[in-house]
């Protein structure tokens, strides 16, 4: 076992880590379905989901798509509930064909789950609060705009390459972004195979610069770069000039 998965079973959170995701408690919104949500969702005491966005179809992002069965589905004493799930067309498409075929319909014909198709660019209303999906390059991956007056967040969960660079998107009050790989860290066959696919820290740090981000939130932090929580915190501070933290389990970030 390495260092950081020792010390995460001996010191839990904030050392332990689990699946990528995102709540928002005031309209009830989640964004992606690790497959360990039900022990997010348990352990932050969220009930009921009413809104899901799904940023793409990885595993990492959708296997805990059960949730909604378990959340919504009650065949004995009382009738079932809804849950909408916000997700693109093609996105839908690559996770019943890849991974989870029979979900989606199944919850759908359970009336569990109401589908609705988000598209690049197209303001989904929540109240005061405004989501907008923009498109990465060359992936089914989106990207979300959160607005509430003028408050703007960006949530940028996973496979960042190639930021795109819009007006709406500059000068974010925080950046929540998939932590890069480590050029340092990664053997010549990643880079062949991901290489393209995914920014690198230092490319994660010029994205910070060209987008204006006032804060940084790094998500999506796997073992395998070989971090500790205090490795992170000792980064935070070598990396003042660009304000960034690294995200935990249960962490809280008011805008
Ligand atoms: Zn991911
Ligand atoms: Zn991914």
């Amino acid at each position: 076992m390495c260092r950081v998965c020792k010390e995460a079973r001996a010191r839990g959170i904030p050392f332990y880590r689990t699946g990528p995701s995102l709540y928002v408690p005031e309209q009830n919104i989640l964004f992606d379905l690790p497959e360990d949500i039900r022990e997010q969702l348990n352990r932050e005491k969220i009930g009921l989901i009413e809104h899901v966005f799904i940023s793409h179809w990885h595993p990492d992002h959708t296997m805990g798509i059960r949730i909604l069965e378990q959340m919504n589905y009650n065949f004995a004493l009382k009738p079932d509930r809804k849950s909408i799930l916000y997700i693109s067309k093609e996105t839908a498409n690559n996770l019943g064909n890849q991974l989870l075929p029979s979900f989606i319909p199944l919850y759908e014909k359970r009336e569990i789950l109401e589908v609705r198709h988000i598209r690049e660019g197209e303001a989904i209303e929540f109240g005061n609060l405004e989501i907008t999906p923009y498109a990465l390059p060359d992936s089914d991956t989106f990207l979300f705009r959160l607005r509430q007056g003028e408050k703007v967040a960006l949530y940028a969960p996973c496979d960042i390459r190639r930021f795109p660079v819009k007006e709406e998107l500059m000068n974010p009050d925080v950046l929540v972004l998939h932590l890069g790989y480590s050029k340092e860290l990664v053997t010549p066959r990643f880079l062949l195979y991901y290489g393209d696919g995914e920014d690198s820290f230092d490319e994660n740090l010029q994205t910070i610069r060209r987008l204006g981000a006032k804060r940084t939130v790094f998500m999506h932090i796997e073992e395998a770069w070989g971090k500790s929580y205090d490795d992170y915190k000792r980064m935070e501070n070598q990396l003042k000039e660009f304000n960034v933290e690294f995200a935990y389990d249960g962490m809280t970030i008011i805008l």
